[in-house]
């Protein structure tokens, strides 16, 4: 039997298996709920080549640059792994070699080059995960060494056959082939046949590891060689900052319990992760020592997919799928102990490589819980009773909402009347300490000579946290009513000064067919400086001011300048930044329903360790622009006892402060006339 013979007899069941394996997983995809991701293809297009060819995100990380680097030399060696098959099986036909001078010679220098720089990046990926290894126990599993083995024998075998052909006189580019030339050195004295022996030998090692890592690839961590770049593609078009409504009909189920009851993207996404551990580097709850690993959540999802395979319900007449998704104990169950742990801070997202949307995973699965199997932390009880009962956490009666206005003759909100809603918010209304900030707000406003009204105590609360805790039921009741509110109160703008309200208002109502123009306070005040309405005196001293960026005003909304201007402009100073601010902030450990519940046994408190942060740089302010934020660096303050030292304000108390010493406004105060309620 010839070489070339045997080669394809090699080749065509290497690639008949590869289909097969690839087959079957993508198959399993299909059994996703299905979802448009096909949209605007050309910005999908562009998308894909920004992110996935560019490594935009990759290369944020100082190591990302090795991958960038060995993502680049592995796209072009796959013109010479392509022409290295295709000679194997047409030998007489098919070469490089073949190619005029003037394109072969220039392409074999390419390749050299290329592949001395590949089995670089190889070893240095080798010995960071021996000498550096990331935080991430996965980083030095054996499937990584081995496929990073297998990557770095390519290269060797590359070389020692070009070189073997080299000594042998027969290759005709070797001017153009420095390094394979350097390397043909070992092989002088060898005799021809030895040389022949040699050339095979490296010949068959290129030949069976390049089909071998292709058949690991569906089986291992590396499967995201075949899929990141599709997901960099599906990517959502939009901020991921919110999440699909539920339609509460008889007969449906609600949230996801089991794997196929996620999108096809969704189970995508499950491929794709590069197991890079970025999220897992910047979760606040796995950072101090909760047990949520975003990564895992990733992973898990994708070994029940693979796992339960054929067992799945859908092909075996109502059979439940053999490993459960939401469980204890199994490779490919997710606990419910991690669910409950998400701050849904987002970072992960932010900061993924190939753009999978943990938040969304995890609230379908805590909606199962919730709204399924009324499973949740003793804790949400309490929360969810006051919710549905008396639309605000703490279950206060709501004539109790306008208390805040006792001092102020603060008007209704009347269309054509009131140019703006000021969209209170259960803290802001509610609690003492937030109160505050809403009576500072509403002073600047009328210093500003704004028109604006709230809706008193007919205000309900928004629902941010019910929704992100899953109870979308509840949610869905009060954002319709919300809804209906106002549209027959003829309400288009409104001023939020919590980051929740902002962005659940101006995200998550939109689904509710209202298009609201929603504005931070920070933002408002930062336009009405600039427009010359709000003049603003120098602020008493402050001292160091750290500012800490809100999750829900930053990462979900991109808004990061307007406080960081509105305090500059209040205090004559841009305020100090923490090490990790603006899109890679650090949560203060209260979103995603957090808010309400006690932390699970962990290392530290979220807000203990972000309070660190903060008292890291010597403040004497920290400044934030969240009600939720407010109370959980007070708390961390008190934890450290550091309360008498350092004091928490909202942005908005910060302008107050500038405003008693601006000359005053001409206009009159326009939310303080008219009648009171
Ligand atoms: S949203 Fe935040 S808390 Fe939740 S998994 Fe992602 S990084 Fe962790
Ligand atoms: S989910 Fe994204 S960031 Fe996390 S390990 Fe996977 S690829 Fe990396």
């Amino acid at each position: 039997m010839s070489e070339n013979v045997a080669f394809a007899i090699v080749f065509a069941a290497a690639m008949l298996l590869f289909m097969w394996s690839v087959f079957r997983r993508f198959r399993l995809i299909t059994l996703g709920k299905p979802e448009n991701r096909f949209d605007h293809v050309g910005k999908r297009l562009w998308n894909m080549v920004f992110f996935a060819f560019g490594q935009r995100r990759v290369v944020k990380r100082v190591f990302g640059v090795n991958h960038f680097v060995l993502f680049w030399c592995f796209m072009i060696l796959m013109i010479a792994n392509t022409e290295f098959l295709l000679h194997g099986l047409f030998p007489d036909t098919i070469a490089l070699s073949k190619l005029t001078d003037g394109v072969y010679h220039p392409l074999a220098l390419v390749f050299d080059i290329v592949s001395v720089l590949a089995l670089t990046a190889v070893v240095l990926a080798i010995g960071r995960r021996l000498l550096f290894p990331p935080p991430y126990i996965e980083a030095r599993s054996r499937e990584a060494f081995i496929i990073l083995s297998l990557v770095g024998l390519l290269m060797i075998a590359f070389f020692g056959l070009h070189a073997a052909e080299i000594e042998q006189g027969i290759e005709g580019a070797e001017d153009y082939m420095p390094v394979a030339s350097a390397v043909s050195g070992i092989f002088s004295g060898v005799s021809t046949d030895g040389l022949e022996t040699w050339a095979d030998v490296f010949w068959w090692i290129h030949a069976v590891v390049l089909l071998g890592f292709l058949n690991y690839l569906p089986h291992s961590k590396h499967m995201h060689i075949l899929t990141s770049i599709p997901n960099c593609f599906f990517r959502s078009l939009e901020k991921v900052n919110t999440q699909p409504r539920e339609e509460f009909k008889k007969g449906n189920l609600f949230g996801v319990g089991q794997v196929t009851q996620f999108t096809w993207k969704g189970l995508f996404d499950s491929y794709s992760c590069t197991e890079c551990g970025r999220c897992t580097d910047v979760c606040p709850a796995g950072n101090t020592g909760k047990k949520l690993n975003p990564r895992l959540v990733i992973h898990d999802i994708k070994v029940n997919l693979l796992k339960n395979g054929a067992a799945l319900p859908e092909r075996t007449n109502g059979k439940g799928p053999a490993v459960p998704l939401i469980g204890e104990g199994h490779e490919g169950s997710i606990s419910e102990e991690v669910l409950w742990a998400c701050t849904t801070c987002g970072a992960c997202m932010e900061v993924c490589p190939v753009f999978i949307e943990h938040v969304p995973k995890i609230v379908d699965m805590r909606r199962n819980l919730v709204e399924m199997k009324a499973r949740f932390p003793e804790q949400l009880l309490t929360l969810f009773e006051n919710m549905e009962q008396r639309s605000n956490p703490w279950g206060i009666a709501p004539p109790e909402r306008i208390k805040w206005a006792s001092d102020l003759n603060v008007r209704p909100f009347e269309a054509g009347k009131t140019e703006y809603l000021f969209y209170i918010g259960c803290a802001g209304a509610l609690d003492a300490r937030a109160r505050k900030v809403t009576v500072a707000n509403a002073r600047i406003l009328d210093a500003a000579g704004i028109s604006w009204g709230t809706l008193g105590k007919e205000e309900l609360c928004c629902g941010d946290s019910l929704r992100r805790l899953g109870n979308e039921y509840v949610f869905d009741r009060m954002a319709q009513q919300n809804v209906k509110t106002f549209s027959e109160k003829g309400v288009k703008k409104v001023i939020t000064q919590c980051p929740h309200c902002f962005s659940t208002l101006k995200n998550d109502y939109r689904q509710y067919g209202i298009e609201l123009e929603v504005i931070h306070h920070t933002e408002l005040i930062k336009d009405l400086i600039a427009s010359g309405r709000l003049r603003l005196g120098k602020s008493d001293n402050l001292g160091t001011i750290v500012f800490h960026d809100s999750c829900y005003l930053g990462r979900y909304n991109g808004v990061y300048d307007a406080p960081r201007s509105v305090i500059a402009s209040a205090t004559g100073d841009a305020p100090v930044e923490m090490h990790r601010h603006r899109d890679q902030s650090f949560c203060c450990g209260a979103g995603g329903g957090r808010m309400w519940m006690e932390e699970s046994p962990g290392k530290k408190n979220i807000n203990v360790a972000r309070t660190e942060e903060a008292l890291g740089l010597s403040p004497k302010t920290i400044c934030v622009c969240c009600p939720y934020c407010m109370t959980m660096f007070e708390d961390g303050l008190k934890d450290k006892g550091a309360s008498d030292m350092v004091q928490v304000l909202d942005v908005a108390e910060i302008v107050e402060r500038s405003l008693s010493k601006a000359p005053a406004t001409e206009k009159e105060p326009a939310g303080s006339a008219g009648p009171t309620r």
